[in-house]
């Protein structure tokens, strides 16, 4: 089984997707992780990426894809794989197909993580860490007793920069630029499916489950036959 994850940062999707590939045991695989691992082993492709990143510059599509489908060419991808963060663009999803087919291969499944834009803003706006401790609270799902003050060392609660409104606002108008014309592109393949993203993480993944299981299914019934 196949699988891209598509949600906007904040709504969960990482936490999903590696729920789907303890499931299903199958590997789930972000471009960090790939990035890192070839550069650490330092193999041809890792050591073309490392010059981009060196040079402060984004790593081009093509290698990106290169780097991938290298990865899902390997022994522990025979039975499918969850790719988190890739594609992000239509030229990456482009390339990603088109390298795919070269090997008469297809994606899936597309599950897109869907919370609407005020959630996430609530969600991630209400965050307060404690910069002694480590502590994590949120105003709502998760107040500490004391307004403001932690509740294991007494210090002062702050807010991460990243988690402030007008960063959240930012990441999710780059969201919407780059990655929702995604959710379209995977909706003409005919392999979209989406999710209410905004419920608690173990109604959404009984939801993925439910929408996964039906066609597992059905593989395993095409397998029995062959
Ligand atoms: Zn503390």
């Amino acid at each position: 089984m196949k699988i891209i994850m598509l949600g906007a940062p904040g709504a969960g999707k990482g936490t999903q997707a590696k729920q789907i590939a303890s499931a299903y045991q199958i590997p789930h695989i972000s471009t960090g992780d790939i990035f890192r691992a070839n550069i650490k082993n330092k193999t041809p492709l890792g050591q073309k990426a490392k010059e981009y990143m060196d040079a402060g510059n984004l790593v081009p599509d093509e290698l990106t894809c290169d780097l991938l489908m290298d990865r899902i060419g390997q022994d522990d991808c025979r039975d499918g794989f969850i790719l988190d963060g890739f594609p992000r663009t239509i030229p990456q999803a482009q390339a990603l197909d088109q390298a795919l087919t070269a090997r008469k291969e297809s994606m899936d499944f597309a599950v897109n993580v869907d919370v609407p834009d005020e959630n996430i803003i609530r969600r991630m706006s209400g965050r307060r860490v404690c910069p002694n401790c480590g502590a994590t609270y949120h105003l709502t799902a998760l107040p500490p007793t004391k307004a403001g003050t932690c509740d294991a060392c007494g210090s002062e609660l702050v807010q991460r920069a990243d988690d402030s409104e007008a960063t959240v606002a930012n990441r999710l108008r780059v969201y919407h630029e780059q990655t929702q014309p995604l959710i379209d592109y995977y909706e003409r393949l005919g392999i979209l499916k989406t999710v209410d993203g905004t419920q608690p993480m173990d109604v959404v993944f009984a939801q993925i489950k439910a929408v996964l299981g039906k066609e597992l299914e059905v593989s395993n019934v095409e397998s029995r036959c062959d």
